[in-house]
């Protein structure tokens, strides 16, 4: 299996899927038809759904022997870009560890889905099991959101549960925070600064903003955590403004990035953005404030009931139970009302230069979700 996984992930790897919108890469389309080949290949449906010029995700079927409930597996085919790496397409091992963009995050887990699809299609599951292979996870996950619409709806009964492959060390993620983009924009008037009465000075309000940040922030860090996910947090994203220095500045806008806990309500956390604006409106000078939410992803927890919790603790037995830092497309999967976990391989380097998968730790990943899918 060691080998046969090398394999797989080093065809994988040698496809460019940097994704479109976030990297400026080629897309999903080149590696979603080398997976519908592959799977059509081994006599498995296999179909593509296309949102894109060359951006597409690929739902595999595995058809059960009938008498269990059906389950996804997921894996996203995009990755981040390359910049820095000296060879990112070319799988190169060393020892245990195997390296190029996107082996951890998360073209191994895909290497690994490939290849139950190959041992399913020898040796039907009881109940069927669908492989979706999505595209612009990285980014916006344009391709979850479509296989949401256009295929979960589709599904009855609906799936028991979804494993996502994504990297988490060989413990069973039930849980993940979400997140929420906010913005606010100040305008004022531009002026010579010689002569500032004639102006609204659009930055220096902004003070009263990072202000209101900062114990907001301090509010955060003083709830009680919980326990798998630990307290939501905030910090500065991103801050423009003025066009020169002997200008009073005409325009400043400011974001900044929550990251949410699964029992926050929403009005709530909108509720920090209206404060913010308040502050900064009811500063003097005669400054207008455009408040925005500009994105926002849910947070995620799996039933804790869930039976697929269970499942893999049985198949992979020492596997702790954990929350995910990162956010990941089981949310969605997860608020269409599928029970949503994810399991997969460790390593090093999700988005970094040195990007690393264990081989052994995609084998044991290959092995627990084998036992899952055939008992
Ligand atoms: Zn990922």
């Amino acid at each position: 299996m060691e080998q046969h996984l090398t394999r797989l992930l080093g065809e994988l790897v040698a496809i460019n899927s940097i994704n479109a919108t976030l990297s400026g890469g080629p897309g999903e389309g080149e590696i979603a038809h080398f997976i519908q080949n592959h799977l059509k290949r081994l006599g498995l449906e296999a179909e593509l759904y296309a949102f894109a010029a060359a951006r597409a995700s690929v739902v595999g079927r595995v058809r059960g022997r009938g008498g269990r409930e059906s389950l996804i597996l997921n894996g996203h085919i995009d990755t981040v870009g390359v910049e820095g790496m000296e060879a990112p397409f070319a799988l190169r091992r060393e020892g245990d560890r195997l390296y190029g963009r996107g082996v951890y995050d998360m073209k191994g887990g895909v290497a690994v889905m490939l290849a139950l699809a190959e041992m399913l299609a020898g040796q039907p599951p009881a109940g069927d099991v669908w492989l979706t292979f999505s595209a612009d996870e990285e980014d916006r996950s344009l391709g979850t959101e479509q296989l949401v619409r256009e295929w979960l709806p589709s599904l009855s009964p609906a799936p028991a549960a979804a494993v996502f492959l994504e990297p988490t060390e060989g413990l069973i993620g039930v849980g993940h925070k979400g997140f929420t983009w906010f913005e606010i924009e100040v305008m004022g008037r531009a002026a010579h600064g010689s002569r500032p009465e004639e102006g609204i000075d659009a930055i220096i309000p902004l003070g009263e903003a990072l202000g209101e940040l900062g114990r907001i922030r301090s509010e955060l860090a003083a709830r009680p955590p919980d326990p798998l996910l630990g307290r939501p947090s905030l910090h500065g994203g991103m801050v423009q403004g003025g066009s020169a220095l002997s200008v009073v500045p005409a325009h400043s806008a400011l974001r900044w990035e929550r990251r949410t806990l699964p029992d926050e309500a929403p009005e709530a956390v909108a509720g920090e953005l209206a404060r913010v604006a308040r502050a900064v409106e009811t500063f003097p000078g005669g400054q207008r404030v455009k408040a925005l939410t500009i994105f926002t992803r849910p947070a995620y927890r799996t039933p804790p009931d869930a039976a697929i919790i269970r499942r893999l603790q049985q198949a992979s037995p020492g596997s702790k139970l954990t929350g995910i830092s990162f956010w990941a497309d089981s949310a969605l999967i997860g608020q269409a009302g599928i029970p949503s976990v994810l399991f997969g391989p460790a390593g090093h380097g999700a988005h970094a230069v040195d990007e690393w998968v264990s081989l052994k730790s995609l084998v044991d990943t290959y092995a627990a979700l084998r036992t899952v899918l055939t008992t």
